[in-house]
């Protein structure tokens, strides 16, 4: 099974970054664990921080407990593995040295074949120290590891006509796969973190929200390379209009590839597809109309053309709706 290992610095970050697409890959079959590093020690009884505070808590041990059950709950509704590491956040002493830190997130990722890390605007000092972790100690391999943007602070930043503009050049984002499914898991899951709603102030998800729907999604960099096989076309970004020029008949499972179009076609895209008629054509258009709404074709015929005296069946078809 294909793995996938988000790294989240506080408990909330990966899901309210990357909520929809984690639940498009784990709807997909893919093995999704979100680890988060500062997690807190639940067994402290240190004082609560002035963030910790001002969300109710009287301890850092009370804290994390609280913030623990609300990532499970969270991370239930996406279909992911919570891992926690019981390091602090700012407010209180880390807890370890960097190598012992990195040594311990080597072991709680396993091995996984692609680590999502926090990648822009990396404004928070504990984003920036995790990322750079990660980087500088070999925890994983570059080569698997990839960036997401990070949010509610992205969407923050994003003002007036700046806000369309990619965050910035490198790493290559593009947009995570999500359909309106997932959009709506990732609202539920990220309701769960009630303790830390009053502190991202008044209008943050619908911010949040706004500067998805001018993506199309959330914004991913996939590792160098593509990624890993089948997960790098899962981490493509939909279009608008796929064709399909004389291929169908080539797939030896024709249901795979015609799911695997509509993952990637938009919500509102279209299908154009051209094949010659042979003993199998009524079999293709049949399974096209069961995967798509039928929206016009033509039967094409060349009497010149030895290589096709059938002809050929072009199609467009319409994302079911
Ligand atoms: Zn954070």
């Amino acid at each position: 099974m294909t793995r996938v290992a988000v790294v989240s610095p506080h408990l909330d970050d990966a899901v309210l970054s990357l909520g929809a697409f984690i639940h498009n890959l784990s709807r997909r079959g893919v093995e999704i664990a979100i680890v988060t590093v500062l997690a807190g020690d639940p067994d402290a009884r240190t004082d609560a921080g002035p963030w910790d505070q001002q969300c109710g808590f009287r301890t850092l041990g009370a804290a994390a407990r609280a913030r623990r059950a609300e990532d499970e709950r969270a991370c239930h509704v996406l279909g992911a593995s919570p891992v926690w590491l019981s390091y602090n956040d700012e407010q209180y002493d880390r807890g370890a040295d960097d190598p012992t830190i990195a040594a311990d997130l080597c072991v709680a990722l396993g091995e996984p074949d692609v680590v999502l890390v926090p990648g822009y605007p990396l404004k928070h000092d504990d984003h920036a120290w995790l990322t750079r972790l990660v980087q500088l100690s070999d925890v994983v391999d570059p080569a698997r590891t990839g960036f997401y943007v990070e949010q509610p602070y992205a969407a923050a930043l994003a003002t007036g006509r700046n806000s369309a503009k990619a965050p910035h050049q490198q790493p290559a984002w593009s947009h995570a796969t999500m359909r309106p499914a997932d959009a709506v898991a990732k609202m539920r899951a990220v309701a769960a973190y009630r303790s830390q709603h009053c502190m991202l102030g008044a209008s943050w998800r619908r911010k949040l929200f706004a500067y998805e729907l001018r993506r199309r999604g959330e914004t991913v960099a996939w590792p160098p390379g593509g990624g890993v096989g089948e997960l790098a076309s899962i981490a493509r970004q939909t279009f608008g209009v796929v064709v399909a020029n004389e291929v169908l008949y080539m797939f030896n499972d024709l249901a795979v590839a015609l799911t695997k179009i509509d993952d990637v076609l938009r919500d509102d895209g279209f299908l154009l597809t051209s094949n010659y008629v042979h003993g199998r054509s009524g079999e293709l258009r049949r399974a096209l109309d069961r995967s798509f709404d039928f929206v016009d074709a033509v039967h094409i015929v060349n009497p010149a053309n030895p290589a096709a005296p059938r002809g050929w069946d072009i199609a467009s078809h319409r994302k079911r709706q």
